[in-house]
């Protein structure tokens, strides 16, 4: 997964501390034809009744609905059909069919459909950046380049196409990688359908088909990618979505005997229920799980310049990112300084407000029970830990009342034992964590059940370095917490997973070796 704001440019001006955000992105317009598009951006209730199984938009099987709300304002704005199981095993028998000649495609047949699937991304590009807005609140500034990010995986897979080696020598043996069958994808609704795109366009390219159940709360960014799916004219039912919910379209998925494989985005609690499930029918599971990544400032590094990156880092997706670099590490000489600036920071560039508004950092939680979610553990932050706030804390900001809005805050002198310093908030809050030398800050570091990602700035290069390659986590960013590379290898160590996607590592995860020896 990428949740990187990688093709922007992110320019601080120490004196202000005020964030401006240049795109420099630009990719070619063309599609070869379109589905019958339900997604209408004009009608404000939208119903979205329909699953894309077999290549078709079908009528589902299950009957049950579920209501979705605005985050900004909460009012009522869409109903989506949940899925049952026979929506779930219908998907899989058509991904079972597809799998029997698609197990024997080339890889140029293969980049063929990513480049014709790339194709029609880009012809709804707007109205995928839109239903992110609209749908869970993500702010502007982060979704254009999520979005731009999501096609450029599609494209790093085509590319890898052209030399990854599916027959390697071994010894005086043949190893011959083989597709593991069909892929079960279950995704959260916190970037959805860049999660999508980079699961989807690996499990192609190593000659899988899908079936995708997205979060219940995504319905409106689903539907835009199912349309996608159909106007890219893949082979009928070589990817199948079925909207639904966890415990019944996720559980069959885990429970089907002709799912082989299932990669999961989710939390920590989720990926452990489907991978205890999978085990029973031997699937092979990737797990992309959560994080509370710790990002280190050295010593010697300009805080002026990396402060205002740090709280960017941390307030990703208003929070709402499994990378967000949720604990800053300070020297705690320096903290009085930290604080100043972490606090003018956050009053002047991270207020929250309307998602749409392209100045705008921080946006609202995807439901009602997400805030009230943050807001307990602010309420944790402030009562049961006895942190010092910094700035922020309860309720609403004034103004943003009807939303799901939290105030951005900032804990300060936080214990790295406190609740809110081991858990995953999963919303705008930041806890500055104060060390005594670099060898207690790693300790500091490390001192937690997650491994997803970290950061470390120095103004020595050598010293980053050298610290990261101390950090357990599957991903460690030096000097630019936004840096991106998508044919890095990205997954969790400890509770933040199993496995690894993107690039190679990406692709090797949906292919089984076989020896031929003699
Ligand atoms: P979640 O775990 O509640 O849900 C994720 C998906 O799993 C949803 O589609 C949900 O319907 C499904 N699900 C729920 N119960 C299930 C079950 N019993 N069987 C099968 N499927 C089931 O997560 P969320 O609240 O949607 O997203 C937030 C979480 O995702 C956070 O913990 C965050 O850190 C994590 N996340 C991780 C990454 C990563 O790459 N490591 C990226 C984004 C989000």
């Amino acid at each position: 997964m990428s949740l990187f704001l990688f093709r922007y440019i992110i320019i601080v001006y120490p004196i202000n501390y005020t964030v401006f955000i240049v795109s420099n992105a630009r990719l070619p317009e063309s599609c070869r034809r379109s589905a019958p598009p339900i997604f209408n951006k004009e009608n404000p209730m939208q119903h979205y009744h329909q699953f894309f199984i077999n290549g078709q938009f079908v009528t589902p099987h299950g009957k049950e609905t579920l209501d979705l709300f605005s985050p900004v304002d909460n009012q009522h704005v869409a109903q989506v059909t949940l899925g049952d199981e026979t929506d779930t095993q219908r998907a899989v028998a058509a991904a079972k069919a597809a799998q029997k000649s698609f197990a024997d495609s080339t890889p140029a047949q293969r980049a063929a459909y990513l480049q014709s699937f790339k194709r029609a991304l880009e012809h709804r590009k707007s109205d995928l950046v839109e239903a992110m807005i609209e749908e869970y609140g993500g702010v502007r500034v982060f979704v254009e380049p999520l979005i731009e990010g999501a096609i450029a995986d599609v494209q790093t897979m085509i590319d890898l196409l052209e030399s990854y080696p599916f027959e390697r020598r071994v010894g005086s043996s043949l190893v011959c990688l083989q597709p593991v069958g069909v892929v079960g994808v279950v995704i959260p609704w916190n970037a959805s359908n860049l999660f999508i795109c980079g699961k989807i366009s690996a499990a192609i390219a190593a000659g899988c088909a899908s079936v995708i159940k997205p979060s219940e709360l995504s319905a409106r960014q689903t539907q835009v990618m199912m349309e996608c799916f159909a106007a890219a004219d893949l082979p009928a039912g070589l990817v199948n979505v079925v909207n639904g919910l966890g415990n019944v379209v996720g559980n069959e998925i885990t429970r089907h005997p002709d799912i082989a494989k299932i990669t999961f985005t989710g939390s920590t609690n989720v990926g452990k229920t489907i991978a205890r499930g999978a085990v029973e029918s031997m699937k092979r599971v990737t797990l992309e799980l959560g994080g509370k990544s710790p990002n280190v400032i050295l010593d010697d590094a300009d805080l002026a310049q990396v402060l205002p990156q740090a709280v960017g880092a941390a307030y990703m997706n208003s929070g709402q990112a499994c990378v967000a670099a949720t604990r800053l590490l300070v020297p705690q000489s320096k903290l009085a300084e930290v604080n100043a600036i972490v606090k003018a920071t956050v009053e002047q560039a991270f207020q929250p407000g309307n998602p749409s508004d392209a100045k705008v950092m921080v946006g609202p939680a995807v439901s009602r029970s997400q805030y009230e979610r943050v807001q307990e553990y602010i309420r944790i932050g402030i009562e049961d830990d006895g942190a010092e706030l910094l700035t922020g804390g309860l309720g609403k900001p004034t103004g943003l009342e009807a939303g799901n809005f939290s105030k951005a805050t900032v804990f300060t002198n936080v214990g790295n034992n406190m609740r809110i310093a081991q858990e995953e908030i999963f919303g705008p809050v930041l806890c500055i964590i104060p060390y005594q030398d670099e060898a207690d800050a790693v300790a500091i570091a490390n001192d937690t059940a997650y491994g997803l990602a970290a950061y470390v700035s120095s103004a020595s290069r050598e010293r980053a370095l050298a610290v990261a390659a101390k950090l357990d986590a599957g991903q460690v960013k030096i000097n630019n917490p936004f840096a991106h590379d998508n044919q890095a290898p990205f997954g969790g160590m400890k509770q933040s997973g199993i496995g690894r996607e993107y690039g190679e590592f990406g692709i090797s995860a949906y292919l089984e070796p076989k020896a031929i020896v003699g």
